[in-house]
């Protein structure tokens, strides 16, 4: 009898493998933090410390957010539909520039609730006080690629931009070895960040081999500056500093000439798609399945969710298929497996953590969802594929493992006070009605 410390049977496995397999009536086995077997029918032999019985639901890999600021939690809804100026100048600064580390933590961990309930188990974040995002990430429980964001002015957290790198290197060095957390050096845009920090931005990411992310071409308006300032597009004025290669992830690259996505496929930059924030903020549709089939790493994430509102992968897959469909005029141009492998396989490759998660193997990280089945919206159900992306939500999850651990059970968290959480998000909604009113006053 082989001994296991989490078996799940009973359960239809989508394991995103090479081969794409999924198994009826399949069980899987976890040992530690780690995927010990998968298989079909009865486990054989295998006595287990916990045992989840699916009844016949899904289970797939642990979904994977491509690009988010966690934080951002705190102010969705506040303000929507309104130019992007407007927007920028009268909510979001007076907001930023006034929030701390409390605020920062607070609105990390209601993603990370959030992000949990609704299937995802890996996320790559960008924002201010991004330590707090870090523990915030660890306390939950959950995978996370973490960076503090870069520009050429003063940020409310390590004030001048130099501070900004070193409190950057400490954020690898202190966060090095942990299990779940990994750092990235995170320059903010193009439009913010000046050649010289790319380049010192550049330089450290190579200096610890840690991924080097920024927002590329997400704007016809941020095209046009660079075009002026620099004499070239945005993909060209990377390549011309010598930071487009493998180790690049760029957020968005919605305005893309051909030539572009023949330099991100050469360099093997890898590419974070934010489907409903680009059409929230009407920035434009990314040409992902050219950039697919240019040979393009493209995997999925959110933005913010004061650009989507919410943190659902479930929804996103859902709004990139249907996207492309139309941008396209063709119900072919993007298929339900492609996208599912936008926010599993792929995703984890564009994060470079391929070799650990994205897929349910022997041998992986045990980081995987349930969903329950037995729900009106999800019966009969003929195709998996299409159900995870045109059917069901992130309600429709009811079990959570991340690196071994169950973070929530019939759809309960376990790592962390749900109620105290809630409250905790209603009183920093305080202070931001405070800023704002006060931003609008002076
Ligand atoms: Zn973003």
């Amino acid at each position: 009898m082989k001994k296991a410390d989490l078996l799940v049977k009973n359960a239809i496995i989508i394991t995103m493998d090479p081969a794409r397999h999924v198994i009826h009536s399949g069980y899987l086995s976890v040992v530690a933090d780690t995927i010990e077997s998968v298989g079909q029918g009865d486990p054989p032999h295998i006595s287990a410390s916990k045992e989840i019985d699916a009844k016949g639901g899904m289970v797939l890999p642990g979904l994977i957010n491509c690009h988010t600021h966690a934080s951002m939690t705190l102010f969705r809804g506040l303000a929507d539909d309104l130019p992007l100026m407007d927007w920028l100048e009268h909510y979001i600064f007076p907001v930023e520039s006034r929030m701390d580390a409390h605020f920062v933590k607070v609105g990390a961990l209601l993603a990370c609730a959030e992000m949990i309930m609704s299937g995802t188990t890996t996320f790559c974040d960008m924002y201010l006080f991004e330590d707090q995002v870090a523990e915030a990430a660890s306390e939950a429980g959950m995978r996370a690629l973490v960076g503090e964001v870069l520009y050429d002015f003063d940020s409310p957290n390590y004030g001048p931009v130099e501070k900004g790198l070193e409190y950057t290197e400490q954020l690898i060095q202190q966060w090095n070895n942990h299990p779940l957390i990994s750092v990235a050096v995170e320059p903010h845009s193009l439009f913010t960040c000046g050649p010289e920090l790319l380049k010192k931005a550049g330089e450290l990411s190579k200096k610890h081999a840690v991924p080097l992310i920024v927002h590329l071409a997400e704007t016809e308006a941020e095209v046009d500056e660079v075009k002026s300032k620099y004499g070239k597009g945005p993909v060209e004025h990377l390549e011309s500093l010598g930071l487009l290669d493998s180790n690049l992830i760029a957020s968005h690259c919605v305005h893309l000439t051909g030539q572009d996505m023949e330099k991100l496929a050469s360099a093997g930059v890898r590419v974070a798609h934010n489907p409903e924030s680009n059409m929230k903020l009407a920035s434009g549709v990314a040409p992902v399945p050219e950039m697919i089939k240019a040979g393009i790493a493209v995997g999925l994430g959110t933005d913010g969710c004061a650009s989507n509102n919410n943190l659902d992968m479930l929804a996103e897959m859902d709004s990139a298929a249907k996207l492309h469909k139309l941008h396209h005029m063709d119900p072919t141009a993007m298929d339900a497996l492609s996208v599912l492998e936008m926010a599993t396989i792929k995703a984890a490759e564009v994060l470079g953590m391929e070799e650990l998660i994205g897929s349910i193997e022997p041998g992986k990280k045990a980081d995987f969802i349930v969903i329950d089945t037995n729900r009106p919206h999800l019966v009969p159900l003929y195709n998996p594929y299409s159900h995870l992306v045109y059917a069901a939500s992130g309600h429709d999850v009811v079990h959570a493992v991340i690196d071994g651990h169950m973070v929530m059970e019939g759809g309960e968290l376990r790592t962390l006070d749900l109620s105290q959480l809630i409250a905790s998000a209603q009183e920093q909604a305080k202070r931001v009605r405070a800023w704002v009113g006060a931003a609008k006053r002076k």
